[in-house]
């Protein structure tokens, strides 16, 4: 049975099982979700620079230029939602609800997640200024790779709970999302590695 986990980043998704060495693709399913370009190769720089120390190699695809038949050693997917591109203007989201989630069935955590963009610019909001609009797209990448990243935490490390630090907590602020650096606490990075070494398995 496949529930969803709700924490404060987290609203629930999924997660793969690595072998050491060989990269995880990550897929994104953005159908019918404006974004922008620059925002995405943000996060692809963000999420795969936070993880980097856990060993994992990230291999991007969008679901929309898949072909028939793919096949992957190793993936996740992520599915989008809200307006994922930065307006040069405040305007009101709602706040309402976890900014991504993983979803987990039984004591395993499924590599299938969302992320919603709007809650994520409702929280960038709190800490942008005039510049950071000029750009917010790029900030907001950052912050969707931050996002990712700790939901690809729970996938990696089979984890649901939010036992260590940096991305991995519970909850990140607004300027956490976006200010300074923010990355895998060595304890964590160290499991998702033991997770995903010769031997492992899901
Ligand atoms: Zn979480």
């Amino acid at each position: 049975m496949v529930r969803l986990v709700l924490s404060l980043l987290c609203a629930g998704l999924p997660a793969a099982a690595a072998t050491a060495g060989m990269p995880v693709t990550v897929i994104l399913d953005l159908h019918d979700v404006r974004y922008s370009e620059s925002s995405l190769a943000e996060m692809k720089a963000e999420a795969q620079r936070i993880l980097a120390p856990a060993g994992v190699s990230l291999d991007w695809r969008k679901k929309s230029e898949l072909g028939e038949f793919p096949q992957f050693s190793q993936v996740v997917i992520f599915r989008f939602t809200g307006r994922c591109v930065m307006d040069p203007y405040a305007t009101l989201y709602d706040e309402r609800g976890p900014l991504a989630a993983t979803a987990t069935a039984e004591d395993d955590v499924l590599p299938f997640g969302v992320v919603h963009c709007d809650r994520v610019k409702a929280s960038l909001r709190r800490t942008f200024t005039g510049n950071d609009y000029v750009r917010g797209n790029m900030l907001l990448g950052k912050a969707l790779g931050r996002v990712m990243a700790h939901e690809m935490y729970h996938m990696f490390a089979r984890e649901k709970g939010h036992p260590g630090s940096g991305v991995a907590k519970p909850a990140l602020t607004s300027e956490q999302l976006v200010r300074g650096e923010m990355d895998l606490d060595a304890q964590t990075a160290g499991e998702i590695r033991a997770k995903q070494g010769p031997g492992a398995s899901r």
